[in-house]
């Protein structure tokens, strides 16, 4: 039997810019489209020409994708014809392949907000689909707090469904604009609204507020749409949209989807996946969410030891997908409770060769045991347990030495009289025969420490200019009588490959030094650079 096929309809640079904290420039829209595209979506909803510069700025030219560039706005306002509406007309002179129109179709918001009749918020929504087809553009209609309004009035959340369709809507989308609307409501609505409407031309935009938007879309789909509506990572405004990274793979991935639709998402760009939700994260500069579905750093983490063997033998035991089709990749954590198992398996991963019966695997695991009791915390650092493991296998050349370093921070006024504080480190180090100092400035210790370290590594130099550290958390640990700080911090390279290291002692600034120094070896070593 033929596959059907399901739409998706990408709205994280509409809906998605609405999160509070995410502020997006036009390069960054142009950037984010760029990477919707690449995974296949059909819509990119780009913004609401007319409603700001940027999105104004984004739609004054065509921006060439393989899905189709849409922009949104509002229906005609009441009250005035088509023709006459600065708003609409904005929206139609736009560079784009398809308008997605959002319209009341809760009749108390039509009376209440709108302050117009029934009959006039049909005539808008006519009028403004038609006058868009009439410009050569695909529509779209999100009707808005369409599964209140139907709970409401269902007949007349029915008519604005209609109204849009027989107007030659391509699209008439239901919107869970509250996201209060609960799975099996959803499932019984879209079904009623698809005996009138043909599934393949209905779609769901569902919101978070009760953590089922991606159930949501399930349901829709089950019940007979044929478009999803959702965002990158979830953004979206309070609790966010439907979160088409977990709905990608479930789509491609589960059987009860994968053999009933088409997306076009193919395997190649499903492998990208992972990179792709992390690279969004990257560029709003937080940190990525480690427990997401499918591509969180621990999606596929395990650290019981009895796990560790079964998954070693067969990881099918205890995955339901495997994460390389995400794009993610297996890991087993090495904590205080694993045994010997946990230390092999991981050790395969990382690619270091060792036989299962050989002394130092015991000693690497006496060793991690000891420095977890005094704060180390090795299965949220990957790049230091590989140095670690590295060490005690004797394999880890050295390619430099610190021979002294000195951080110095002064609280003093500059020449306007304010009152600054400034930081300068000042490193030596040791590259074979030659002795270096190098000097930085930093708006803090550690970041001072960091570019006078990475200033000058001599021939090992071209190695680290594409290293960037992308995280930095600290943590206080009270073992006993003394408090300890725990440094991570995230590192990412020229190819988006990204490790953590960790560094533990009393002083900030000498467990900043040790997870500074895991990361730069962990590069060189990774780069294959010789000693
Ligand atoms: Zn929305």
């Amino acid at each position: 039997m033929a596959k059907e096929r399901v739409y998706l309809f990408d709205t994280t640079l509409r809906d998605g810019a609405q999160t509070n904290g995410v502020d997006f420039t036009l390069a960054d829209k142009l950037a984010i489209a760029g990477m919707l595209d690449e995974l296949g979506i059909d819509y990119v909803e780009g913004g609401y020409p007319g409603a700001n510069p940027t999105d104004t700025d984004l739609f004054s030219e065509s921006r060439k994708l393989r899905g189709k560039f849409t922009a949104f706005g509002m229906t005609r306002r009441p009250g005035r014809s088509a023709s006459n509406d600065p708003g609409l007309a904005a929206l139609l002179e736009a560079k784009a392949d398809a308008i997605c129109f959002v319209a009341k179709a809760w009749d108390y918001h039509v009376r209440v907000a709108l302050e117009t009749t029934e009959e006039e918020n049909l005539a808008s929504i006519r009028d403004s689909v038609k006058a868009a087809k009439e410009k050569g553009r695909e529509v779209l209609l999100d009707c808005e707090h369409f599964f209140d309004g139907y709970k409401a009035n269902p007949k007349y959340a029915l008519s604005c469904a209609k109204a849009a369709y027989e107007a030659g809507a391509r699209w008439v989308v239901l919107c869970d604009t509250n996201g209060g609307t609960l799975p099996h409501e959803v499932e019984e609505i879209v079904g009623t609204v698809c005996k009138t409407i043909p599934g393949d031309h209905v779609g769901i935009h569902a919101h978070n507020d009760t953590e089922q938007a991606v159930a949501n879309s399930f349901a829709a789909v089950r019940a007979g749409a044929r478009q999803i509506q959702g965002t990158l990572n979830g953004l979206g405004e309070r609790c966010g949209n439907a979160n088409l990274v977990s709905i990608i793979p479930t789509l491609k991935l589960k059987p009860e989807y994968a053999d009933a639709f088409d997306i076009g998402v193919n395997d190649a760009a499903l492998k990208r996946l992972a990179h792709i939700s992390h690279a969004l994260d990257e560029r709003l500069n937080r940190g990525s969410n480690r427990h997401a579905p499918y591509v969180g750093e621990s999606a596929f983490a395990t650290k019981a030891g009895i796990h560790a063997s079964a998954i070693a033998k067969d990881p099918a035991t205890y995955e339901h997908v495997t994460p390389e089709t995400v794009g993610n990749k297996r890991k087993v954590l090495v904590s205080e409770q694993a045994g010997k198992s946990n230390i092999l398996a991981e050790l395969e991963r990382i690619g270091l060769k060792v036989d299962k019966d050989d002394p130092r695997i015991g000693r690497l695991l006496e060793i991690v045991k000891e420095r977890e009791a005094i704060g180390y915390a090795y299965e949220a650092a990957d790049a230091s347990f590989e140095m670690l493991a590295r060490r005690t296998l004797g394999t880890v050349p050295d390619y430099f030495d610190v021979t002294q370093f000195d951080v110095n921070v002064e609280q003093r006024n500059n020449a306007k009289g304010e009152r600054v504080t400034v930081t300068l480190a000042v490193v030596k180090v040791k590259v074979g025969d030659d002795n270096m100092i190098s000097a930085a400035e930093g708006n803090g210790p550690v970041n001072a420490l960091d570019r006078a370290l990475r200033k000058d590594l001599g021939q090992y130099q071209k190695y680290i200019e594409g290293l960037k550290l992308t995280d930095y958390r600290v943590r206080i640990l009270n073992s006993g009588t003394e408090a300890v700080t725990r440094v991570l911090i995230e590192s990412e390279d020229e190819n988006g490959d990204r490790w953590t290291t960790i560094g533990v002692s009393a002083n900030i600034i000498d467990a900043s030094f040790q997870a500074l120094m895991d990361s730069i070896i962990y590069k060189l070593v990774k780069s294959g650079a010789a000693a």
